[in-house]
């Protein structure tokens, strides 16, 4: 075991899971010993995500996903079992016992080291003699001096290898440079290795906890790519980081405005608006959304008015809308992107353009008017055909009826007739929606089959006796004397066993083992499962008989399974529905 037990229990219980979580997840609704909110691991709209506190454990009720707080962190992080402990060792400023182990961890650090430097020699760079045309270029696009040091700007500079050179001068060897993905390996085959990003504009990118994880380079003026982003490492992931994150989630606006580029970012925040982040040459991704609900729950969308970026919006406005962000789009007209409207028309016309920006209906409603000839009876029809559908998805009853009105006002039709047309397509929609939340439910395989994709239990009523013992086993541990032994051969899942002897292992003198202690010999998905079964409700008061139940059912199925004829019907029917997916069944 990599660290002591006693470390690992004095850390779980300075780190109260509400606390860790509530970094992450607004924990609003209370029910019991648990508090609710929005889960962080998959979209939901109404909250199903809870944190116990008596117990130290999360558990969504939607997606399965749970365990304690160092689970938490792992998944939300996305760190190793190691890091996520010296995550929340530094959160209360305990030390780590030391173990040179984990390579994983030095490495981690070092790069975020290397980064850090070569972003300051980037920016000393600016300065250089031979950065007279980065200088040109940030005047030409009007970056005040304020803002290169506030986003820590700077030049690569036109060399093959300035900044390998002068980091291999700083001790970073070159398996180092080329992890880190600022340097490449030459070609040739001679080992040598050459500066990634040369003759550009560098903007570091900045995690929200302030680490230098990535760049992102502009070329000067005009040529392709355009920007050029770190490639993917172990401490960049581009899908999971918004450029500028870092400082719009101090913002005091209250939304977040989701731009293109990064000079866009860098003029809005010239300009007074400090909430502006930029997708770092992606598209907006569910994990960069999630990113953003964190800290505010409306976004502004502003990206460029060309084809590419209308096609984006939509993209966004349906990642956002499925977190219950809201949404507004920025349509600017004159200029086809922020930095320029800033430039052309200055930063109180921009505010005002925000002031005014369409909710996502409306932009959608006029995106859908656009493709219509609106004077034909035959395309009006097509119209409110169309706009009504989307209308009559939205939850509000008030702005069902402010956009019905609206659209018909656009086809010039009477506002009750759409209304009505829109309440039945809802009333509709509403329908199937529960006749399939119905038969959702109905399935009991649904219910008693762990959520995890890569495990089923091949006998569903010994898996549920043993999933009681391990309840009364977490819960009664002093219950397990002598008489109540079972061993792992008893039972018919073998993850269900490796849960049993492990946490067995863990009780000392009947105390309640720790499920943070377990976290490192399991995977995330296994100790998610592990979290829904001591989720499940439990009768402590029956447990003497409940555990001899469970154990006579749990020695029944074994005596079946090891019995001549074998198989149970579970496994056959278990091998049908197998070869049935697999196509060869009939
Ligand atoms: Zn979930």
């Amino acid at each position: 075991m990599a660290f002591p037990e006693s470390f690992i229990k004095e850390l779980t219980e300075r780190n109260d899971i509400n606390e860790v979580v509530s970094a992450y997840v607004r924990l609003t609704k209370k029910s019991g010993n648990n508090m609710f909110g929005l889960c962080p691991f998959h979209s939901e709209k109404s909250p199903s995500f809870s944190v116990s506190n008596d117990k130290q454990i999360y558990h969504c009720f939607g997606c399965g996903k749970g365990g304690s707080v160092i689970n938490f962190i792992m998944e939300i992080e996305n760190l190793s079992y190691p890091d996520a402990v010296r995550f929340l060792a530094r959160r209360v400023g305990m030390a780590v016992p030391e173990d040179e182990k984990d390579v994983n961890f030095s490495r981690r650090e070092r790069m975020l080291q290397l980064n850090r430097d070569a972003a300051r020699y980037f920016y000393e760079q600016l300065s250089a003699p031979n950065a007279e045309d980065a200088r040109q270029y940030i005047i030409k696009r009007d970056i005040s001096p304020a803002m290169v040091t506030r986003f820590g700007l700077g030049f690569a500079p036109d060399s093959w290898d300035s900044l390998v050179f002068a980091m291999q001068q700083k001790g970073y060897t070159k398996p180092e440079l080329l992890d880190a993905g600022l340097a490449k390996a030459s070609k040739k085959g001679n080992g040598g290795i050459y500066d990634t990003f040369r003759n550009r504009l560098m903007f570091p990118v900045i995690d929200i906890r302030g680490s230098v994880i990535g760049f992102s380079g502009r070329i000067l003026g005009d040529g392709e790519p355009k920007y050029m982003n770190s490639p993917e490492t172990l401490v960049f992931s581009k899908s999971h980081n918004l450029f500028a994150m870092n400082l719009a989630k101090k913002s005091k606006m209250g939304y977040i405005i989701l731009s293109e580029g990064n000079i866009d970012v860098v003029a809005m925040h010239q300009a007074g608006i400090d909430c502006a982040v930029a997708s770092l040459g992606t598209s907006l991704t569910p994990e960069q959304a999630r990113l953003i609900s964190r800290y505010v729950g409306e976004v502004v969308i502003a990206y460029d008015g060309d084809a590419a970026g209308q096609k984006a919006s939509q993209r966004a406005i349906l990642i956002l809308q499925q977190l219950d962000i809201k949404v507004r789009v920025l349509r600017m007209s004159g200029a086809k992107d922020p930095d320029e409207y800033i430039k052309k028309f200055g930063a109180a016309a921009f505010e005002n353009l925000l002031k005014r920006s369409e909710s996502h209906i409306e932009y959608r409603l006029a995106d859908i008017a656009s493709k219509y000839e609106l004077s034909s009876d035959e395309s009006r029809v097509a119209f409110i055909k169309e706009a009504t559908g989307l209308i009559a998805s939205l939850p509000s009853t008030v702005e069902r009826e402010v956009y019905s009105r609206k659209t018909a006002e656009m086809a010039r039709l009477s506002g009750d007739t759409v209304i009505t047309e829109v309440e039945r397509i809802r009333k509709r929609i509403l329908g199937q929606a529960r006749k399939k939340q119905d038969s959702e439910s109905s399935r009991p395989a649904h219910l008693t089959q762990p959520r995890g994709k890569n495990l089923r239990f091949d006998n569903i009523k010994s898996a549920a006796a043993e999933k009681g013992v391990i309840r009364l086993l977490y819960y009664e541990p002093s219950l397990f004397n002598e008489k109540a032994q079972l061993s792992e051969e008893d039972f018919s899942s073998p993850l269900l066993a490796k849960f049993y002897t492990q946490l067995k292992e863990r009780i000392i003198f009947g105390a309640q083992p720790s499920l943070a202690l377990l976290a490192e010999n399991f995977t995330s998905d296994e100790i998610s499962i592990l979290t829904e079964i001591l989720n499940e409700p439990t009768e402590l008061s029956q447990s003497e008989r409940a555990l001899d139940d469970y154990i006579k059912i749990i020695k029944t199925e074994k005596l079946k399974r090891h019995s001549g004829d074998g198989e149970s019907p579970d496994l056959n029917e278990i091998a049908n529905k197998m070869r049935e997916s697999k196509g060869y069944g009939g």
